[in-house]
């Protein structure tokens, strides 16, 4: 195979990309798409969901909720399999001091961003087994970084780098590999709303907040939401086949966030 072909995922893989209603999720569902995969998405928006482009199919399921995991991967059987799982899905969780987090606000952090990833994980790896497959999970540089005023954030996606690399360590002999993308600040509307509110909350204006965000990246600009699906991509082609158990970086230099 040559080189530049190998950068392309083989047509026809089986795709499943949780939170691919919107952001991310959804240009990397699409990016699939047109590589010829058959995608299956799901996500808790009905809306972006219903505006899906047709050939994209979806369940509505919250990736907390184990009944919704189970009714997700009764709807993905249809695929005969899975290739490629992205675990995608992961909130911003309170943008406040630590003597302010709750125990509520806590806990559904981490039981959306890490246990989720373990529950879409542990019904995808026999699946994977099967075709000796990828699992992607999504972390982000605040599992590299400290990140205040979000701690229950910065620590479920730590948590997902120590999942990532202990299901590679277990699972590579059996020919699967389990890698993290760690995206750094990525254009959208996620980013806008956790800018705004971090912004009133310390009585500076939109633009001074974003401003002090990039301070620690060296380009001074966002990643695309393109970018990462880019990475996604190159992961699940066969020029990713020796890249198992890494924690790979989309940023230019967050010393901090
Ligand atoms: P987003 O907020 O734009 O979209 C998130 C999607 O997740 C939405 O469609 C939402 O409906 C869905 N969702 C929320 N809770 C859900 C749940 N419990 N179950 C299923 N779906 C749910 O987010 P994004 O910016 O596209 O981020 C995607 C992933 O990338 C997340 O894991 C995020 O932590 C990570 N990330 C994002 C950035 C960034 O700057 N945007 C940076 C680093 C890492």
């Amino acid at each position: 195979m040559k080189v530049i072909d190998s950068l392309i995922p083989r047509p026809g893989l089986r795709v499943l990309i949780t939170a691919g209603g919107n952001g991310i999720g959804l240009v990397m569902a699409q990016a699939f798409y047109e590589t010829g995969a058959r995608v299956h998405v799901c996500d808790i928006d009905t809306q972006a969901l219903a505006a899906l482009p047709e050939g994209i199919s979806h369940t509505v399921a919250d990736v907390s909720q184990e009944a919704d995991i189970e009714k997700l991967f009764q709807d993905v059987a249809g695929l005969g399999g899975l290739d490629v799982v992205i675990n995608n899905a992961g909130i911003a969780g309170p943008t406040a001091g630590i003597d302010e987090v709750d125990d509520e606000a806590w806990t559904r952090t981490i039981d959306i961003n890490l246990n989720g990833q373990y529950r879409v994980a542990h019904r995808a790896v026999p699946l994977l087994r099967e075709s000796q497959g990828v699992l992607i999970n999504m972390s982000s540089v605040a599992g590299r970084l400290g990140l205040a005023y979000r701690t229950p954030y910065a620590a479920s996606k730590w948590a997902i780098v120590g999942l990532t690399k202990s299901l590679a360590s277990e699972l590579g002999t059996e020919g699967v590999r389990v890698n993290a993308i760690l995206p750094g600040i990525v254009r959208g509307p996620r980013i806008e709303r956790v800018i705004a509110d971090r912004a009133a909350k310390c009585g500076l204006s939109y633009a001074e907040m974003e401003k002090e965000y990039l301070s620690g990246v060296s380009m001074k600009r966002m990643v695309e939401p393109t970018d990462i699906a880019a990475m996604a991509l190159f992961l699940s082609a066969p020029a990713g086949a020796n890249i198992s158990g890494q924690a790979l970086s989309v940023c230019a230099n967050v010393e901090s966030l």
